[in-house]
């Protein structure tokens, strides 16, 4: 199993190095912002490596979204970003669920995502498979609770679509992580990565908190469990820097190590 972290996309390498860490995940443009990602010099370097990367696109994007003002530039950033992700040899592009706004129909939003769909078909599809990951708040999430993951997925029927299974925001968008991957792959049939956090929130706060595995309201068993169930590779989005995810792999590993 492939463990690793979120790390500064400066020298992936390096930061993969630094913590041991046999996968990485990293961004390619601010995550916050809607500039499209520029060409890495150290693309060839990335590609060769016999680290596992993964790309996270922009927290930005909400391709579900009724405004046409967010949605339609959300899509060209997806598209963009898949595009520099596969040009780095990412094994997956992980993008939230996005949303719709308060009053407006989430069944609209499954269909915006079906869309997003067949507008990359369009130009020859995405090139590398697109995680979509659940996230941890709001009422109007498309991939909070699983009765809309479930609707989501019926939308996104046609295409090939690959699933991030975030345990901080299970746990915080209010599922029990106990059996969660039966119930998850139940509906999506697969579980391509985990991002193994522990949460500064407590259940089904909503609060998007992330904490170190041994640390906040989970208990760490929990996570360990849905990795060893997934059998996914696994990346932490833990704060603390080197030292903090460096910890919280040799956890994983001895966890994961002990019952193997
Ligand atoms: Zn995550």
């Amino acid at each position: 199993m492939r463990i690793g972290a979120h790390v500064d996309p400066t020298d992936p390498l390096a930061e993969a190095s630094a913590r041991d860490a046999e996968a990485v995940q990293f961004f390619l443009a601010d995550p916050q912002g809607w500039k499209a990602p520029k060409p890495r010099e150290d693309a060839e370097r990335l590609r060769a490596a016999d680290v596992d990367l993964y790309v996270h696109a922009p927290y930005v994007i909400n391709v579900a979204t009724l405004n046409n003002r967010i949605r339609i530039p959300s899509r060209k950033l997806l598209l963009g970003h898949a595009a520099a992700a596969a040009a780095v040899g990412a094994r997956g592009l992980i993008v939230h669920g996005g949303h719709v706004n308060a009053g407006d129909d989430l069944a609209v939003g499954f269909d915006n995502w079906r869309k997003t769909f067949a507008y990359a078909a369009d130009s020859g599809g995405f090139p590398l498979p697109i995680l979509i990951e659940n996230t941890a708040g709001g009422d109007k999430a498309c991939a909070r609770h699983l009765d809309a993951l479930a609707r989501l997925w019926d939308a996104l029927g046609d295409y090939e679509v690959g699933f991030c299974l975030d345990t901080c925001h299970a746990h915080a968008g209010g599922e029990e992580l106990l059996g969660l991957v039966d119930r998850v792959k139940a509906i999506t049939g697969r579980i391509d990565l985990i991002h193994a956090n522990n949460s500064k929130g407590t259940f089904n706060s909503g609060q998007d908190r992330h904490d170190n595995l041994t640390g906040g309201t989970i208990d760490p068993e929990l996570v360990v469990a849905v990795i060893r169930a997934a059998g996914a590779p696994v990346i932490v989005e833990t704060p603390g820097g080197v030292e903090g995810q460096a910890a919280d792999i040799a956890f994983l590993r001895g966890q994961l190590g002990a019952a193997a």
